[in-house]
């Protein structure tokens, strides 16, 4: 729409007119042969901004092998040298913040004010790896009576990634920067309907510096760009961020070639509200995060276990706070919350509510699709489900804005209830009793645990799931980065 086209920025114009988008291997564009092209959509709009090319296995794998034959050249850097190229290429990124962001918010229908964010969260990931990998002792010597022993370490070489659309730049930012750090070079596979960052990335590495094969994009379907590189026997590590049911595929393709893999999965994460806060002030929290990128958040809190006493008092405040949120296109300043990714997303969400409702949950607030003036956008409302926690909407992870609500009566009550999951990604604990606070996030079978917030990131606090929720976490620590070494250790005997 011209109201759309008026608020692009013209590096953004220049960037989307080199549709159809290429993947970008080895320093250069690289083209599928058979001409097969994904359209890829503003959320916001409904309307088509660029093409991608859609790449086949052979083209996945060559691609690999031009990773591979890159990797040599830079592992042989020193720390010195590759902390050089790679704080070049944060501070280029920081540099583009607004072109990226708006990039973002259009591909992935995110509120540009929260893709800018989601820029500069890429850029101090890759200051924050590029630091520690500074400090990782590459020669340990070991107490060995009788021997000299020691362990050295080394980059692996060609390390894959799958990423989902929901956070497509961070989550590269996340996923990449201890590779890169370590010394690997990297191919991308960024999700079909949000490729168009990732490839914008790889074209600015070119541009500042980074040796050709070292940041490597490719772009397709997940069935087959996707599984190719799932199946690929040169790469040396793989990392996948998505669903579980696409998880378990690569984790099979990968177990069958033993290369070791990665799994950050889905979430159906609860926030435990006991009857001592400040109800208003904790029902905007969650609110709050629920409506964040329209709910399609891994780590989400999407069932809210309330204390009995508070329970009116507490779903009164959701009512006003749900039907307050400005839902709008992602480009327009006053939006809160955009659309939801693709009308297959939109069709999910709305099948949860239903179904739900079918299983006898009661929609206290919201549900069905919501309209946008003007646009023909994939809008929801955010919607609060109330019932027993046996209910679909409760047990499987919708990925829109919709949270499940009800009642606990005793701390163990509670705990049960937030651990009676399939998952273990996230949840939270909202009262002012710390002692019972630390008790009950400590006993969360989960990878991480808020107390009065949800969704707080920090470098140097691992995160990521357990049980359905992934393999490996550990993820923006120290952790991650050891990952992306191997180590041979060294044994003489003296004399
Ligand atoms: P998805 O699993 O459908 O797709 C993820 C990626 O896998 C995409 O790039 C896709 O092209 C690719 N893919 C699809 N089929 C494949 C196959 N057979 N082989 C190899 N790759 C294939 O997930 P999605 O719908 O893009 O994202 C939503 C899911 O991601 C949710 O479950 C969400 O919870 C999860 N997620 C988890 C985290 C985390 O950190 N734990 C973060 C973000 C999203």
């Amino acid at each position: 729409s011209t109201a759309l086209q008026l608020t692009l920025l013209p590096e953004v114009e220049t960037f989307l007119s080199q549709s159809p988008l290429q993947g970008f291997v080895g320093g250069k564009n690289f083209p599928n042969a058979d001409g097969n092209l994904i359209a890829t959509i503003d959320p916001g709009s409904g309307e088509k901004i660029a093409d991608i090319h859609d790449l086949n296995a052979s083209e996945i794998d060559r691609a690999v092998g031009i990773a591979d034959a890159a990797f040599p050249a830079w592992a042989a850097l020193s720390q010195q040298e590759r902390r050089g190229i790679l704080l070049k290429l944060a501070d280029a990124v920081e540099s583009r913040k607004s072109i990226i962001a708006q990039i973002e918010a259009l591909d992935a229908g995110k509120i540009q004010g929260q893709a800018a964010g989601d820029v500069q969260n890429f850029v101090d990931t890759l200051r924050y790896f590029v630091g520690l990998a500074d400090n990782v002792e590459k020669r340990t010597e070991l107490d060995v009576e009788g021997h000299e022993a020691w362990t050295v370490k080394q980059p692996w070489g060609t390390c894959a990634f799958i990423f989902p659309w929901n956070f497509p730049f961070l989550l590269i930012g996340w996923g990449i920067s201890p590779a890169l750090a370590a010394g690997n070079t990297v191919v991308i596979k960024p999700a079909e309907d949000t490729s168009l960052s990732a490839i914008y990335l790889a074209q600015l590495a070119k541009e500042v510096g980074v040796p050709d094969g070292v940041i490597n994009v490719v772009t397709g379907r997940g069935a087959t760009a996707g599984a190719a590189l799932s199946q690929n026997r040169q790469i040396k590590r793989m990392s996948f961020t998505g669903s579980p049911e696409v998880g378990q595929l690569v984790g099979e393709a990968c177990g069958r070639n033993l290369v070791p893999v990665k799994l950050e999965l889905g979430g159906k994460g609860a926030a435990v509200v006991f009857n001592d806060v400040d109800v208003e002030a904790t029902a905007r929290a969650l609110v709050g995060a629920i409506t964040f990128h329209t709910g399609q958040v891994c780590c989400d809190a999407t069932r809210w276990l309330i204390q009995k006493d508070i329970y009116d008092e507490f779903v009164g405040h959701c009512k006003t706070m749900m039907q307050n949120v400005k839902i709008g296109h992602p480009l327009d300043p006053s939006s809160q919350m955009g659309p939801v990714v693709n009308p297959k997303q939109r069709q999910r969400v709305l099948g949860y509510q239903d179904k739900g409702k079918n299983e006898g949950a009661e929609c206290l607030c919201g549900g069905g699709p919501a309209q946008v003036e003007g646009y023909e956008g994939n809008y929801v409302k955010p919607t609060l489900l109330a019932g027993s926690l046996d209910n679909v909407a409760a047990r499987e992870e919708i990925f829109g804005p919709v949270a499940y609500i009800a009642t606990f009566e005793t701390e163990e009550q509670a705990i049960a209830m937030a651990n009676d999951t399939d998952y273990g990604l996230a949840n939270s604990v909202w009262t002012k009793d710390k002692e019972r606070a630390n008790r009950v996030a400590e006993s969360m079978v989960a990878g991480n645990s808020w107390i009065n917030a949800h969704n707080v990131f920090a470098h140097g606090v691992p995160y990521g799931g357990v049980n359905k929720s992934g393999i490996g976490g550990g993820v923006l620590s120290v952790e991650t980065l050891m990952d992306y070494y191997r180590s041979t250790s060294v044994v003489r005997p003296l004399g």
